[in-house]
């Protein structure tokens, strides 16, 4: 007993230790980034200057250091954000002319004078590999500096420039930098639009130089007074530009085109920003921009100075644009840490994606979605300033822990400022419907961004998430759940925290073993609610109500015809244009004016969605009538022959290699049962004609294997089968 007990201590104990130990051995690299960067607003196009200086804090000896080269990822219609914007409907990138792409180069790898060599990522354009020259021993720093020349893309995704004369820019993933290299080694990655980001945090000490009348958005503190002072002149709507408020309704497709076009001044300003403890750096420019700023006091009594940069255009929206954001800090300052930077600006800018982009202090949104969804995504993004920016996760890997975890404060901090009422919650949830328990496919929120169907990639990672994450509020009880989460960001702010690391932390906070609840995230399928009953809409009714509640039955009136028959009135009865559905059916029943029978076509198939090697299995069931023969029998009476078809089937849909892809393989065995009436002659001695007659129904049987393979990518799609 005793024994037992003293091992069982010892265990304990052993388990403490070697608990401390993990969280003493944490530890991350870190960059100290200079760069001088001159942007050209007539060749779009950026050149700059970086010197880094890159502290290897791992126990590893590093012999060379994978760089992201991002802007390359626009170079051609090969890469790896070429290929996902093509299966993602996307085209057009694909489709766009060379001006519009983009690209960097003049790389120029040295440590001190030494050049270093480059090798090419196996997979990817806008990676490469930098050679130390010598090995870069723990604890060390070295110095690295590269001269870029950037030619920015049409802002097909985050970054580029658009507006008139194409002179607004979002100078965002736009310099050579360092991979992470993390206790699980390299994480070198391709730029993408499904999909986010991973960095070192670091300093930057960036010297931006463009025409003087260009006014800047940027991560960090601007260190130019007499620029700040002119920013403050700017908060009024220049008298020249007319006040036309622009509802751009398609904000996502068609950036706004009506920016007064100014022309740039001759004379060239240098501003510089400077940031400790930040993971990137991004700039906004655009000549219109009108500038609004608040003081917000923390609770602590430090002030944070917020900007808010729009287009006199959209003023009407943004009007309130500062009052969203100070809410929007003060609230997450309150519920986990203080925010802790001295600046937060908010930017009125279009970009590819649409919506919002969050980057560190600097947040870009996009105008024409018109008020309410502006405060929305403002307190989104803004909100990103904990749950990415400073929790700086993987989000590549992990998009849950920034997107859900975010979605799920946004969801209290509509009820803070709603009385309880969840209008973000709900009008997300409009936005981006549940699928219903049948219809696939499911992913669990553990899902690497780039392994999610588009759509999934929103429901699953931001809002499936904040729902498990109210799940476990509800678990531990509020009070308990919101003490651990502060303990999790006070413990973890400023590093790259891994889904273990917050289920250790929490268990630590709570002392509960929430195993069970965090297996949740690697099941397909959360068991919540039952799903309210679906309202059964007929007519062609395709509204704006969320479509997983609704079945649509169609029914249209279908006439035929062909000579047998004759004249056919019938009727198609279907449920094909709504969401995929587990049954699906169409059902045309034809009443044959000429030989007066009911005809009709019916195809009724039910999918089962499985796990593993086949996702579907779907047996259906095919009927068909008509007829083909048609005459008078020897009394004078109609007759007619014809056939009718029974086609049972059952089709096995296997499961492609990821889930988000286009393509598909089907395997189906279809037996077709045919019946055909025939005319048989007889000979009427009464008038030595012959007449038809019908003869009996026959029956026949076709047995058919197919195997098929079907693209539904947007581009040249294709289906061919083999039977
Ligand atoms: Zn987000």
């Amino acid at each position: 007993m005793q024994v037992t007990r003293l091992l069982f201590m010892v265990i304990l104990s052993s388990l403490y230790i070697s608990d401390a130990a993990a969280q003493e051995e944490y530890w991350q690299q870190d960059v100290q980034y200079k760069i001088d960067v001159s942007l050209n607003d007539v060749e779009h196009t950026l050149d700059g200057v970086l010197q880094m200086n890159y502290r290897n804090n791992s126990p590893d000896t590093l012999t060379f250091i994978w760089f992201h080269i991002w802007p390359n990822a626009f170079r051609n219609d090969k890469t790896a954000l070429s290929e996902q914007l093509i299966r993602n409907g996307k085209t057009a990138f694909y489709f766009s002319k060379p001006a519009q792409k983009g690209y960097i180069n003049k790389l120029d790898f040295k440590s001190g004078n030494v050049s270093l060599e480059m090798e090419d990522h196996p997979s990817f354009i806008d990676v490469v590999k930098v050679i130390l020259h010598e090995p870069l021993l723990p604890g060390k720093e070295r110095n690295i500096s590269t001269p870029f020349h950037v030619k920015l893309p049409y802002n097909f995704s985050r970054g580029g420039h658009n507006g008139a004369a194409g002179q607004s820019y979002q100078i965002t993933q736009w310099f050579p930098k360092p991979a992470v290299y993390d206790k699980n080694g390299w994480h070198p990655m391709p730029y993408l639009d499904q999909g986010e980001f991973y960095s070192e945090f670091g300093s930057y000490d960036v010297s931006i130089t463009l025409p003087k009348n260009y006014v800047v958005a940027a991560t960090g503190e601007l260190q130019n007074q007499e620029e700040i002072d002119w920013l403050s002149t700017r908060s009024t709507t220049p008298k020249k530009t007319k006040l036309k408020t622009q509802k751009n309704k398609n904000a996502f497709l068609a950036p706004a085109k009506k920016t007064e076009e100014i022309r740039s001044d001759t004379q060239l300003k240098t501003l510089r920003y400077t940031q400790d403890s930040v993971v990137d750096f991004a700039f906004f420019a655009d000549k219109n921009f009108i500038v609004r700023s608040v003081d917000i006091s923390l609770p602590s009594g430090r002030i944070v100075k917020a900007y808010s940069f729009y287009r006199p255009q959209f003023a009407d929206d943004w009007a309130e644009s500062l009052k969203q954001v100070k809410d929007a800090v003060l609230f997450r300052s309150t519920m986990l840490f203080e925010y802790p930077y001295n600046v937060i600006s908010v930017v009125d800018a279009d970009f590819g994606i649409g919506g919002g982009m969050e980057y560190p202090m600097v947040t870009n949104l996009s105008s024409g979605l018109g008020k309410q969804q502006l405060m929305e995504i403002i307190e989104h993004e803004v909100g990103h300033n904990w749950f990415q920016a400073v929790l700086a996760s993987n989000e590549r890997m992990h998009p849950w822990m920034d997107e859900g975890m975010n979605s799920y404060y946004s969801y209290r901090f509509e009820q803070r400022f709603t009385e309880g009422k969840n209008v973000y919650r709900d009008h997300r949830a409009g936005l981006f419907p549940e699928y219903g328990q049948h219809q696939g496919p499911y992913q669990p929120i553990a899902t690497a961004a780039d392994e999610f169907s588009a759509q999934n990639y929103y429901y699953m990672a931001y809002h499936k998430a904040a729902g498990w994450l109210e799940a476990l509020e509800t678990k531990l009880g509020r009070p308990a759940f919101d003490s651990a989460m502060k303990r999790y960001a006070l413990d973890w702010k400023f590093r790259h925290p891994g889904p273990d690391d917050f289920k250790k932390s929490l268990e630590q906070s709570t002392g509960k073993d929430l195993a069970e609840h965090f297996n949740l995230l690697n099941e397909k399928k959360i068991t919540t609610d039952p799903s309210p009953k679906k309202k059964i809409v007929s007519g062609l009714n395709l509204g704006s109500e969320r479509p997983d509640s609704i079945d649509y039955i169609h029914v249209l009136p279908v006439p035929g015809y062909n000579t047998a028959d004759g004249l056919m009135i019938g009727a198609a009865i279907h449920n094909y244009t709504g969401p995929v559905d587990r049954f699906r059916f169409f059902i045309s029943p034809l009443y044959a004016t000429r030989s007066k029978q009911f005809n009709g076509i019916a195809d009724l198939n039910y999918t089962w969605y499985k796990s593993g090697l086949i996702k579907k299995i779907t047996p259906g069931f095919g009927f068909s009538r008509f007829s083909s023969l048609s005459g008078k029998d020897s009394n004078d009476a109609r007759i007619s022959g014809g056939f009718i078809k029974f086609t049972p089937s059952v089709k096995l849909t296997f499961r492609s290699p990821t889930l988000s892809g286009t393509s598909e393989r089907w395997l189906e065995w279809k037996t077709y049962i045919i019946g055909e009436t025939g005319f048989s002659y007889n000979l009427k001695a009464s008038d030595g004609n012959y007449y038809p007659a019908k003869s009996a129904i026959q029956y026949r049987y076709i047995n058919q294997l197919a195997f098929g393979i079907s693209d539904f990518r947007v581009l040249y799609p294709y289906a061919a089968s083999l039977q």
